[in-house]
């Protein structure tokens, strides 16, 4: 521990005093008294979930949450806030109606979510479940004209494990030291790890099981198949998993009705069946499609800076404000987004005036591999070559929150040193509320990274997992009640701190 103190101490005592300029108590307890006790993040974050529903991008909750977004951001004294169109997403989907149920060997209701973009099942149909046991082209083949009016369910070994640990949990000091003690990393840019999975996504749909389920459901189609079950590896206590069913394109058909239950259902479905028993359910999906405006939104607003010197150079906060669809989206990412809008909120009502601009952005299709922070980007940032145009130069620094519900215990300088001891300075007057921790680190995942891409200073803070990788995470449990008060206050607070210490340096953020 008091090596790290040492170290932190050494970073910020290499450099010049300018770049380690921070707000003065009384403002810092200003914007505390404001985000820790008149909070406004929970109201805030109900609108983004009960009241938008799921925020699938480019679908109906969608729209309701970013208009939501931009009148609050309005109420609450930003300037210019805008639903604004960052380049071609795709297609909306809407869930309209899902019932679910088995009707032998008896009558069992069930929970199901439909994976996105995928058809619905043109009315109520009663189907006897067939399972499929097909490791690969040649094995499939075997179901060949056994398909039509099923619902198909894959023989996949899904046992489920008992879990000894509790969901939720928060950092140890030791796993928050051995983070700070964590090297710079190697590469000065943050490796695309979006960019990564979606390659892994493609090099899986041209091999192994995800190319044998591609065969399989285009011969569903073909045939005339109902349906198809799944479910993920990580269900857990009935818990359900779901998030895309495949291609969201203009021109793209509907993909096949997959449908995401619970582990405990599946295994249920498939002893049964292969105990010989016939097995049926009945099943009605109904699913809309939004194909007139293929356009991806983004939701922006300002603080106008009020130095003439500084008000054209710009300090960035942003969440993305898009989710899966079988919760509401609370933790991944309504928590981030509305401790954004709060954050925007508190430096209104504690009525600093910022020198430079202050922006939030609320990014849609992050979900689909960060889409709306890196449209936003090119647009803003980069000329029609790609290079850096005049606004790069003047941007300082982005923060990001999408990492759950959690409390900040630091931020991730993503090899950025210098930043990484401004950071250290600006953590200080919040090491009683837990966050002290800065790390050299790199995360990844998430919409800095779009920042962080072009050479602009971007960063995510750390947070608490609490039960985001065990419980919440896409999931069905992804819902209001699971949010964290405290947390989210203490968020907000800081973030708002960070964006106005960004806001009033002498210099802009330095950049790697
Ligand atoms: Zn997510």
């Amino acid at each position: 521990m008091k090596n790290l103190v040492i170290k932190g101490f050494i970073l910020a005592a290499i450099l010049p005093i300018s770049a380690m300029a921070q707000l003065d108590p009384a403002t810092i307890q200003k914007i505390r008294t404001e985000g820790l006790e008149k909070s406004q993040v929970m109201d805030i974050a109900f609108n983004l979930t009960d009241k938008s529903g799921s925020r699938l991008a480019n679908s109906e909750g969608y729209a309701r949450a970013a208009n939501y977004a931009k009148e609050v951001l309005t109420k609450n004294g930003a300037s210019n806030a805008t639903i604004e169109p960052w380049g071609e997403f795709g297609k909306g989907w809407d869930l309209e109606k899902m019932y679910f149920a088995m009707t032998a060997p008896y009558y069992k209701p069930l929970l199901a979510w439909p994976k996105t973009w995928t058809a619905g099942t043109n009315g109520l149909k009663n189907a006897t479940i067939l399972v499929v046991d097909a490791k690969d082209s040649i094995t499939l083949q075997a179901y060949k004209g056994q398909l039509k009016g099923k619902i198909i369910i894959l023989d996949q070994d899904n046992k489920y494990k008992q879990s000894f640990k509790a969901d939720a949990e928060r950092y140890t000091d030791e796993a928050l030291a051995a983070m700070e003690a964590a090297a710079a990393p190697a590469v000065a840019r943050t490796p695309d790890t979006a960019q990564q999975r979606r390659m892994r996504e493609m090099q899986a749909q041209r091999s192994g099981p995800q190319r044998v389920m591609n065969l399989l459901k285009a011969m569903a189609i073909e045939e005339g198949a109902v349906a198809m079950l799944t479910t993920a590896t990580r269900n857990h206590d009935g818990t359900i998993f779901a998030q895309g069913g495949g291609s969201y394109k203009g021109t793209d058909p509907a993909n096949f009705l997959d449908l995401a239950i619970s582990v405990e259902d599946y295994n249920t479905f498939l002893r049964l069946a292969k105990s010989g028993t016939t097995v049926k359910a009945d099943l009605e999906v109904k699913t809309k499609f939004h194909t007139k405006d293929l356009q991806g939104y983004n939701v922006l607003a300002e603080i106008p800076g009020t130095d003439p010197l500084l008000k054209d150079e710009v300090v960035m906060i942003g969440a993305h404000l898009d989710s899966w669809q079988s919760g509401t989206g609370a933790t991944d990412n309504a928590s981030g987004s509305a401790v954004m809008i709060e954050a925007m909120r508190i430096i209104k009502a504690a009525g600093i005036d910022p020198k430079r601009t202050i922006r939030i952005g609320l990014w849609s299709a992050e979900e689909e591999g960060l889409l709306g922070s890196r449209g936003y980007v090119k647009k803003t940032f980069m000329d029609a070559n790609n290079q850096p145009n005049a606004a790069h130069a003047k941007f300082s620094t982005y923060f990001n929150i999408d990492n759950g519900t959690g409390k900040i215990r630091g931020i991730y300088a993503q090899g950025n040193t210098a930043a990484a001891a401004i950071f250290k300075n600006w953590l200080a007057p919040f090491n009683d509320l837990g966050a002290k921790t800065v790390t050299l680190s790199n995360t990844g995942s998430t919409d800095h990274i779009a920042f962080d891409g072009v050479g602009l200073p971007g960063f995510q803070f750390i947070q608490d997992p609490i039960e985001y990788s065990t419980r919440t995470h896409h999931s069905n449990m992804d819902v209001y009640d699971h949010l964290m008060q405290d947390d989210l206050k203490q968020i907000a607070t800081i973030v708002a701190t960070f964006a106005l210490n960004a806001a009033q340096q002498t210099s802009l953020m330095p950049r790697k």
